[in-house]
């Protein structure tokens, strides 16, 4: 049983996922880690993030055990992930260690922006979790605030963390290859008046109603 939840930047969707995989006791896979490890070793290695080969070689021999490196947080991470994704080779090489997890039995959640439409189409259900930008970018700025710490850099303001959204959406909405998108047959979560336990019932209710429960 597989369990695809995509949607863009900031929208709750790794939350969402997290909890869904805890309630059905499904493992889960956060995709997006995949691409900022990709961006970070691509830097690691001195090339610039849109160098194709360089990209493509790192996807090759990416470790996940290396995904739970702290520096993969955060927008900047986000950012540059947002660019090693546009490159096709990456996509392709980090197909199969995704559908390899979504395989594990007695099911998976994968969290992304292609899950529904690229990495499992035929996921037993799809979920499309959005919120308004201005919504996504003040939950996110308040998660900031309150990771601040004294002694650390300025946090990012309200206007830069919703700029950041609106130009990575741009981004993964607009490139050529797996862009961001809601699958045909994805159900919509508008997260916009939503808290997260409220969504998370709203998920948990679509997912009992597709596999009839
Ligand atoms: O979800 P997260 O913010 O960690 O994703 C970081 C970036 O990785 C996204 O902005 C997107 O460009 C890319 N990504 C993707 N396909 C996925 C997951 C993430 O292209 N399935």
């Amino acid at each position: 049983m597989i369990i695809a939840i995509d949607g863009p930047a900031a929208s709750g969707k790794g939350t969402l996922a997290k909890r869904i995989g805890a309630h059905f006791g499904f493992p889960v896979l956060d995709t997006g880690l995949l691409y900022r490890a990709v961006a970070r070793d691509v830097a690691a290695a001195g090339q610039p993030l849109d160098d194709v080969r360089a990209a493509a070689e790192q996807a090759k021999r990416l470790d996940p055990a290396s995904f739970d490196d702290p520096s993969l947080r955060g927008g900047e991470a986000g950012d540059a992930a947002s660019i090693v994704a546009r490159i096709p080779e990456v996509r392709a090489a980090l197909l199969d260690y995704q559908r390899e997890f979504a395989r594990r039995a007695p099911g998976a959640v994968l969290d992304g922006r292609d899950i529904g439409t690229v990495v499992c189409p035929h996921a037993n259900v799809k979920i499309y979790v959005t919120a308004t930008p201005e919504i996504r970018a003040k939950r996110r700025y308040l998660e900031l605030q309150t990771r601040w710490l004294e002694g650390a850099p300025p946090a990012p303001t309200y206007e830069d963390v919703l700029a950041d959204i609106v130009s990575r959406d741009e981004r993964d909405a607009g490139r050529t290859a797996a862009p961001m998108k809601m699958a045909a047959d994805a159900d919509l979560l508008d997260t916009s008046d939503l808290d997260i336990e409220a969504a998370f019932d709203a998920a948990v209710g679509l997912i009992k109603r597709k596999i009839g429960q």
